[in-house]
Order: C-alpha cells, then sequence, then structure tokens
C-alpha cells in the first residue's frame, strides 16, 4: 500500500529502534474533521475499543460529542485522559459496580440487567440495546440479526418496558443498536432505518445506530463513503429526533502503522518467507480476522539477500505457525527492508497477546 512521505521519513530515521507503532496524528485530525462535516447533526461517538490511546483520544475529541465505553477500566481512562467527555456505557456483562458509575448513558443489554439498574435507585439515562431479526449479509461480524449474547429481541425489549414504570430514576431516553460491523454506507442505512421504525415505536427520541463501518484491508485506499452515509441519515431522521453513530475501526484505523524490519529471508520446500521483528503479539489483527495486513517494503536492505517479485509469506518472531501478517503475495524484499504494516491504528497493538515469548515491546511515536 502507499506509505506517505512523513511516516516513510520517519521510520527511516526509526531504522535502528524498529519494531515501533507510528501514529500520524495529523491524518486522523482532517479525517476526523471530514467525518464531522459528512455527519451533519448526527452525533458522533467514538468506539474507544478500536483504540484508546490517549493521543488518539485527544485528537479525537474536538470531532466527537461523545464516547463509547464498555467497561470500568474504560470509563477511568477516559475520565483521566478527557475528564470532561460525555461517555456511554455499553457491553454485555456489565458489573453492579459498572452499572453504578456515573455516566451520560448506560445501554441497557437485558432486562436482568436493567432489574439490577433500578434496584440501584441511582439516577440513570438509558438506551435499550436492541438485536432485531434483519438480515447482516456481507458483515465481517455480527453482533445481532439472529441469536448473540448482545442487546435483546422484541421481547426482552418488552419486558424492559415493562419495568421501567417501578422507577422513577432509571428514565427511558431511546433505542441503542449495533448490529454488525464491515458494512458499507447502502447497508448501515438498510439497517438504521429499521431500527429507527423500531425505535419511533416506542416513541424513544434518541436512536444510536452503532458503528461497524466497512474498512477495506483488502483495498486500503477505499475508503467508507461517510458523504452518502450522512446525508442518508439526515433523511431518515424526522424532527426531534437525535440520531447517533459511533463508528470505531472506520475512524482510527488509517492513522496507525506498525513498523518492523526483516531479519531474514528464507525457502522452505519452494515457498519464500519474510521473517520481520516483532509479530502478531503486536498486530494481532491479521491473525484474528484472518486477511494479509496491507503492507509497504522500503528497501533499506542488502541487495541480493532477498527475493524479488515472489509470492513472499510474512511471519514475525513466534514460534507458532499462526505468526502470519500476509501470505503468499507478490514482493521485493531483502534482509534489513523495512516493512511498513498499514490500517494498524485500530483492533492493533490492544487486541494483541504482547507477553507471549517475552519479546520487547515495540516503541510509540506520534506525527503531529
Ligand atoms: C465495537 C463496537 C462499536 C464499534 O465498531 P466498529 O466496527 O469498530 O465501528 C460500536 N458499538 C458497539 C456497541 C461496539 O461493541
Amino acid at each position: 500500500m502507499i506509505l506517505p512521505d512523513r511516516v516513510r521519513e520517519r521510520a527511516e530515521r526509526l531504522t535502528e529502534a524498529l519494531p515501533a507503532y507510528v501514529y500520524d496524528l495529523a491524518a486522523l485530525d482532517r479525517h476526523a474533521a471530514a467525518v464531522r462535516r459528512a455527519l451533519g447533526d448526527t452525533e458522533l461517538y467514538y468506539a474507544v475499543k478500536a483504540n484508546p490511546d490517549p493521543a488518539l483520544l485527544r485528537t479525537l475529541a474536538p470531532y466527537a460529542d461523545g464516547f463509547e465505553v464498555s467497561s470500568i477500566g474504560e470509563v477511568r481512562h477516559l475520565r483521566s485522559v478527557l475528564p470532561d467527555a460525555r461517555l456511554a456505557l455499553g457491553g454485555p456483562g456489565k458489573t453492579d459496580a459498572e452499572l453504578a458509575l456515573d455516566v451520560h448513558r448506560v445501554h441497557v443489554e437485558s432486562p436482568g440487567e436493567l432489574r439490577r439498574l433500578i434496584g440501584m435507585d441511582a439516577p440513570a439515562d438509558v438506551l435499550l440495546r436492541v438485536n432485531l431479526a434483519v438480515p447482516v449479509e456481507g458483515a465481517s461480524l455480527a453482533m445481532g440479526g439472529g441469536a448473540t449474547p448482545f442487546g435483546m429481541d422484541p421481547a426482552g425489549v418488552r419486558e424492559c418496558l415493562g419495568l421501567l414504570p417501578a422507577s422513577t430514576r432509571v428514565r427511558l431516553r431511546g433505542v441503542h443498536a449495533h448490529l454488525a460491523s464491515g458494512l458499507r454506507a447502502p447497508e448501515l442505512l438498510g439497517l438504521a432505518e429499521t431500527v429507527l421504525a423500531f425505535a419511533r415505536e416506542l416513541a424513544a427520541g434518541e436512536v444510536d445506530v452503532g458503528g461497524g463501518m466497512a474498512v477495506s484491508y483488502h483495498e486500503p485506499e477505499r475508503l467508507f463513503d461517510w458523504e452518502t452515509y450522512g446525508r442518508g441519515l439526515a433523511r431518515l431522521r424526522a424532527p426531534g429526533e437525535t440520531l447517533r453513530v459511533e463508528p470505531g475501526r472506520a475512524l482510527t484505523a488509517y492513522c496507525g502503522w506498525y513498523l518492523t524490519r526483516v531479519i531474514d529471508v528464507k525457502r522452505v520446500h519452494g515457498e519464500v518467507f519474510a521473517v520481520v521483528t516483532g509479530g502478531t503479539h503486536h498486530l494481532r489483527t491479521p491473525a484474528a480476522k484472518g486477511h494479509d495486513q496491507p503492507l509497504a517494503v522500503l528497501p533499506t536492505g542488502r541487495a541480493g539477500t532477498g527475493t524479488t517479485g515472489e509470492p513472499v509469506t510474512v511471519v514475525g518472531q513466534l514460534c507458532t505457525p499462526k505468526d502470519v501478517f500476509a501470505r503468499e503475495i507478490p514482493l521485493s524484499v531483502n534482509v534489513g527492508d523495512i516493512v511498513a504494516f498499514g490500517l494498524a491504528g485500530a483492533y492493533a497493538w490492544t487486541i494483541s497477546h504482547h507477553d507471549f515469548l517475552m519479546h520487547p515491546r515495540p516503541g510509540f511515536h506520534y506525527l503531529t
């Protein structure tokens, strides 16, 4: 993939200090500004689990109406980084300690959870998380559309509506849905329309239609169509309604780069392997999702020590056949080259098994 000049320059300066993550905060700022513009009156919450790095959170803050958090740890983290930020607390399996946190919105996942919340007799503004029986074909992950542990089917929602009158302190504000991830704008708009129709039956004024905007690891230059999505949501919104989205991946994936260096190029039973410093214990994304992580090679190594244009499998330093970044991709690569993996700004470092094999941790660098 195309490596921006400023990331390339930093990579060359870091040659002896790899592996490392580089976050291009200026690029994130531009991207978030464009998303914000495209969304118009639709509220934007950032799903913190995609990447909770404080520098990224601070970069996003001017464009975000709030942050979607899913644990007591994320709440404490946000409180320390952005003390005034609005927080919406979601996630299945909230403990009593989590339900007792003072947040802007609680996304209720089940009637049992609502009963515990009402039993605490503390003020809470809630959205009911719905899981509607809608088709979610084409999604890379499905959190809804059928039996999953996320949210409630219409029967669960009806049960909640029966519980709510027992409390004056727990107030129903609206409906929340996060049904699938990896969808394009037209499919997400279709889901939003269904969720909105359901919410209107409940006379719920606030509707959070979730995240899940597609990021293509196969065609990294192909971005989610925020313009179409924003216009579509504006058309769907009725006067007086608040619409909200909570993307994670499609906001921060693009600003992150994981930089490594080739240690060895070898041929085994006819196939070529490039072994790089680091591995999927730093960037688990390709192993977790089963894709080839997009990459760029900087020819900083020694000519003649590798291969030219053959299919190469790029692997890390871990002693497991699962430590693979990309399989049999045509590549020219030599020992000492820098390999820069793109789309490493979301679901990357924090979903990785850092301590497996006890290799050193990468450095973290920020381009401002
Ligand atoms: C993970 C998650 C998101 C963000 O999903 P992306 O695919 O990263 O946009 C939003 N809402 C909820 C409830 C989530 O669990």
